[in-house]
């Protein structure tokens, strides 16, 4: 169902929390996904006639436990007290456990179970909550919990297990938790010792970990929370939703020197009711190695988290797909999914044109694929980095699945322009020339599938790395975009990247390429610089001869990289322990900045593409440097110029709607200093809500663009 309300922003913004708090009775919202549209002129109240038919059922995505069930596991007098597999229509597995369509219980993997005669009453009663909950179950006939240690014997069972759990959480073991679309690890938040060791066994070095904590009243003591992050906090959906930390009360490891903290709260009875018998906050981190996909069969989980998992809390209902925690965060008092899996995949996103089956394949990094069918796309959940033969695995596993589950063969496959990605090589393998759509212009494309725009936009696409249509690595990208196609108005200064790949990961060879560009050779010369502190005299003429000679140091025209070489030169970091961690660290200096003031920069050239030219900005920082300026001035003043090239080029473009898309357009700091500027000068701008800006959004992108592309689909496409 839509619903669009029209008014001033704090009204609408005050419409969206009071849904589901005043909503009547007996109505249940299983999700809810709000976008926020142009104004349409709306004076009066109407519901229209449904102009589609639903050619087909929707599949749900998983729900988290609904008040009422949660009551009734509090309560000793209900037959379900305490029981951690309680569901109704309104909450409880949906996707993480069907098998094909229609969704009825013989279907899901809760066909093992057989009803006994009271939840069949309530099953088959159309008065009763629970009539025709597929995953119905109670204890007399539902699956257990069982608690073993870490060679899978027997500890304890059904609700002993949880006391138990509890009891070796509280000592510091790590533990290893069959959740609802997945393993989760679950180590105490407050023991560092504990905290480190996880982050030792998973080899996952400073990566912030997501916490876990009973109430919204708990999380209260550990971040500040805005009435639109607790609204998603406590959604049906229940992501990880990103804070800002308001004190540091937890162990150090669990978010090193990130001014964010990921808080998500109980989503499934069993979570509850753990949490009730801890009372203290957990890290809860995705059940696998660093690289590989999540558990889901407890048996695996014995095996793949041996070393790593102290004790499992396991059960007896089978997982049929994996499907991740979700991230989310507010930016400009709207929502941003940056990782779209459980409480959101798989629902459609309207695509606004009928479509033969088409199967985007995604990128490289935060893979998910898509399959239009009809007038709609389906978004895989979150796959992961394909970096390791299981994810290739995975994402194998996940397109045969989508294509299984909706009963369709796509007609066309769509790849990334990058032809060793392995979801390219994947693409070939299912068609011998399959549309490739260059990587920055599915930023754009996914942002414009989301939000229904089909005329030409100004797309501004910022991230680390893509191939270009010109063969080179693009990330710093001013597009004019339309579904049909592309050109290249404008892009970044191209700088070299000495050591290629390992640039990627180490902010000073960023930072070394841009002072090469700047000053030439000279800038060896500059060694008080930081990027330069920390390599050795040797790395550093391997470095000075690559940039000379151009070997192994491929020209890039990338923001990520730019966002990289200014937190290098800041000293703010020279090597990476995990993806865009330098410039997550520089949008926090930013942050505590009110600086209005911004660097200078110039556009060069006649005609498209025009380049922008960063090199006076570069001489200012330095300039700010040597002056020993406070690093969140320069970081703050970085920001606004950011925001001013996104507005000069936007009068140069002559387009009135400008798309921010990207994984640049992550940091809230970027979005809250360029949004309003653009609204101000009268454009209109449109960024990634309900799909993530990031290469999560890449496949909705490419299946948009190819369905307006594909010159056999030309003539079957109608309306667009
Ligand atoms: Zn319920
Ligand atoms: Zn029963
Ligand atoms: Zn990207």
């Amino acid at each position: 169902m839509f619903l669009e309300v029209e008014g001033l922003e704090e009204r609408v913004e005050a419409f969206l929390l009071r849904l589901e708090r005043e909503k009547p009775p007996l109505s249940v919202f299983t999700s809810i996904e709000p976008l926020f549209l142009d104004p349409a002129g709306y004076s009066s109240f109407r519901i229209l006639e449904s102009g589609m038919t639903q050619p087909r059922a929707v599949i749900l995505p998983d729900i988290a436990t609904c008040p009422d069930c949660l009551e009734e596991i509090l309560d000793p007098g209900n037959r379900r007290y305490r029981y951690p597999f309680t569901n109704c229509t309104a909450c409880g597995p949906r996707y993480s456990i069907i098998e094909k369509l229609p969704y009825d219980r013989p279907n899901t993997t809760m066909r093992i179970f057989e009803m006994c005669s009271e939840c069949r009453q309530e099953y088959e009663n159309p008065g009763d909550r629970r009539f025709h909950a597929q995953p119905i179950a109670c204890p007399a006939c539902g699956p257990h919990i069982v608690l073993w240690n870490h060679a899978g014997d027997l500890l304890a069972e059904k609700d002993q297990s949880l006391k138990a759990a509890a009891r070796l959480l509280e000592e510091g073991a790590i533990l290893a938790f069959k959740g609802l679309g997945g393993f989760q690890l679950l180590v105490d938040a407050r023991d560092n010792a504990a905290v480190s060791r996880l982050r030792q066994l998973k080899h996952r070095e400073e990566k912030p970990f997501a916490i876990m904590v009973q109430d919204i009243k708990e999380a209260r003591k550990l971040c500040v929370i805005a009435p639109m992050e607790e609204r998603l906090l406590k959604s049906p959906e229940s992501p990880i939703v990103l804070l800002r930390k308001n004190k540091e009360i937890l162990a150090y490891q669990v978010a090193p020197g990130c001014p964010d903290l990921g808080v998500l709260l109980p989503c499934t009875p069993l979570h509850h009711l753990l949490f009730g018998d801890i009372g203290f906050p957990v890290v809860a981190t995705s059940g696998n190695r660093t690289d590989e996909p999540i558990c889901m069969d407890e048996y695996e989980a014995l095996d793949r988290l041996k070393g790593i998992a102290d004790a499992f809390l396991v059960h007896n209902r089978p997982i049929r797909r994996y499907v991740d925690d979700s991230v989310a965060r507010v930016i400009l008092k709207r929502e941003m999914l940056l990782r779209r899996a459980r409480g959101y995949a798989p629902l459609p996103i309207p695509l606004h044109k009928d479509t033969p089956p088409l199967l985007g394949v995604g990128a490289h990094l935060k893979n998910t694929v898509a399959l239009s069918l009809g007038n709609e796309v389906v978004l895989s959940q979150h796959i992961g980095d394909l970096e390791s033969v299981e994810a290739f695995n995975a994402f194998k596993a996940a397109v045969e699945d989508l294509q299984e589950l909706f009963q369709v063969r796509p007609a066309e496959v769509v790849c990334d322009l990058h032809p060793d990605y392995l979801s390219s090589r994947f693409a070939r393998e299912r068609s011998p020339h399959p549309l490739a759509i260059q990587h920055h212009e599915a930023h754009i494309l996914a942002c414009m599938a989301e939000n229904a725009l089909a005329q030409e936009v100004l797309g501004i696409s910022w991230d680390g790395i893509g191939l270009g249509s010109d063969r080179t690595l693009w990330g710093g990208e001013f597009l004019l975009v339309e579904p049909a196609g592309s050109s290249r108005l404008a892009h970044l200064r191209p700088f070299l990247l000495p050591g290629g790949e390992s640039a990627v990961k180490e902010p000073r060879r960023s930072a070394i390429g841009l002072l090469y560009e700047l000053l030439g050779e000279s800038c060896f010369f500059q060694e008080h610089l930081a990027p330069f502190e920390t390599f050795s005299d040797q790395d550093l003429k391997v470095i000075y001869q690559a940039l000379k000679t151009g070997l192994n140091s491929p020209g890039t025209t990338s923001m990520g990289r730019l966002f990289d070489a200014v937190a290098s030169l800041c000293g703010i970091r020279q090597v990476d322990r995990y993806e865009g961690q330098a410039a997550m660290e520089l949008e926090s200096f930013a942050a505590q900045s009110s600086t209005e003031s911004s660097y200078d920069f110039v556009i060069h050239g006649v005609k498209p593409p025009y380049t922008i030219d960063w090199g006076p900005m570069v001489r200012s920082i330095l300039d700010d440097l040597g002056q020993m300026q406070p690093v969140g001035e320069i970081a703050g003043k970085f920001h606004n110029s950011l925001a001013e090239m996104i507005l000069r080029a936007a009068v140069l473009s002559h387009k009135d709607t400008v798309v921010l898309s990207g994984g640049c357009f992550q940091n809230r700091i970027l979005l809250e200093k360029t949004v309003p500027r653009l609204k101000q000068e009268g454009f209109r701008v449109y960024w990634p809500q309900r799909v993530p800006p990031n290469d999560g959004g890449i496949a909705l992108g490419q299946v948009y663009g190819a369905a307006h592309r594909l010159p056999q689909l030309k003539d079957s496409a109608t309306g667009g």
